[in-house]
């Protein structure tokens, strides 16, 4: 029987990408019947607001969603589609696996971690006012309950995907309260998973170890800005955004999306990379238990990236999304 998923093109080069996802599943004779919701920063020109109620009714209906990027306005305008749907539906997790892939070229290899990243507190609860004129302010909320299932969560992931070590990454030297507060319940988990190594590391040093030494992560656990920030500098250390999956995870629904934006340069061109959002889609089959065709898409974008005869912009190439699109549906197929 056909899973039901709903899916949300965007903004940008969301309606592109996804629908290049789509066809990459059809290639691969995936049993999924797709059910459209549409969000977004043109949904909220049309409607007041870029998540109407039927996007979340739908998700809450079929539990799983993948999801094209969403624009959201710069220094005005609503809180955006992301952080309502994360909030909303508590999709308190987000992963995002980052390794190395043969082919692309980058300045380090054998890259193999995974960001997970706490998605509902922290500053992006977006409680921020204008105390007077030229004075801002803005909460960073951090919670024990928040704080302990992440923590919670990245340990078991850890466990589930064979990794080793866990890395906590906090700013508790300044922040001593609030980042104490996560740092301190994620050790707490910790002791509680001696099967798996834990060890702290304040984030500027983090980042720098990322930038010169990636290979010495495994599991990045941090809180929702820190997160965003250093999952997007893993990314680049891996070939770009255009590559690298996401997913959103709460206990009851569950979204997929790339790392990357609408890239509002790129939207309408037919030139942006599908590969992170065909991975993001092989993600969610996993989590839907279609391992068969997420390793079978997941194989072929390898070769594909191996093969390097098909190259989008942002690998250094020209050609188009429908080209790199067309030559990971002819290798799923030649797989079969
Ligand atoms: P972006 O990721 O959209 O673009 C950054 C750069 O990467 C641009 O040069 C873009 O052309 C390039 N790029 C991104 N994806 C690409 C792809 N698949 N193929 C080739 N090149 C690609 O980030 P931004 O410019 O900071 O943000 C643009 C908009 O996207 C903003 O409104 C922002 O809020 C939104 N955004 C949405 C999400 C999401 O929905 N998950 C994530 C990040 C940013």
């Amino acid at each position: 029987m056909a899973h039901t998923v709903t899916v949300i093109p965007g903004d940008g080069i969301g309606p592109e990408v996804t629908a290049a996802a789509q066809r990459v599943l059809a290639a691969a004779d995936t049993p999924i019947a797709w059910e459209l919701a549409q969000a977004g920063s043109d949904v909220e020109l049309k409607r007041g607001t870029p998540v109407p109620d039927e996007v979340l009714a739908s998700i809450q209906k079929n539990r799983v969603a993948l999801k094209g990027p969403t624009e959201t306005a710069i220094g005005k305008g609503s809180k955006g589609v992301n952080v309502t749907l994360r909030q909303t539906l508590d999709l308190y997790a987000s992963i995002r696996p980052i390794k190395s892939i043969p082919g692309v070229s980058i300045a380090h290899p054998n890259v193999d971690l995974v960001v997970v990243r706490e998605n509902t507190e922290g500053i992006y609860a977006a409680l921020e006012h204008m105390v007077v004129p030229g004075v801002a302010e803005s909460i960073k909320v951090v919670t024990a309950r928040g704080s302990t299932r992440i923590a919670e969560f990245a340990f078991r992931y850890a466990r589930s995907e064979g990794r080793k070590r866990v890395c906590v990454v906090h700013k508790a030297n300044l922040l001593k309260i609030t980042d104490g507060l996560f740092l301190d319940c994620a050790m707490r988990v910790a002791q509680l998973h001696k099967d798996i190594d834990s060890t702290q590391m304040i984030i500027d040093g983090c980042a720098n170890l990322l930038a010169r030494s990636p290979q010495t992560f495994d599991v990045l656990l941090m809180d929702n800005l820190y997160g965003d920030v250093l999952s997007n500098l893993c990314a680049g250390l891996v070939g770009g955004t255009g590559l690298v999956p996401g997913a959103s995870i709460g206990e009851r629904c569950a979204i997929f999306e790339p790392v990357h934006g609408s890239a509002p340069d790129l939207g309408g061109h037919g030139i942006a990379n599908p590969i992170a959002q065909i991975r993001s889609a092989a993600l969610m089959l996993h989590h839907l238990g279609l391992t068969r065709h997420a390793v079978r898409i997941e194989a072929a974008v390898l070769r594909v990236l191996a093969q390097g005869d098909v190259r989008t912009v942002d690998l250094g190439g020209q050609d188009s999304t429908e080209k790199m699109t067309d030559a990971v549906c002819r290798e799923v197929e030649r797989s079969d």
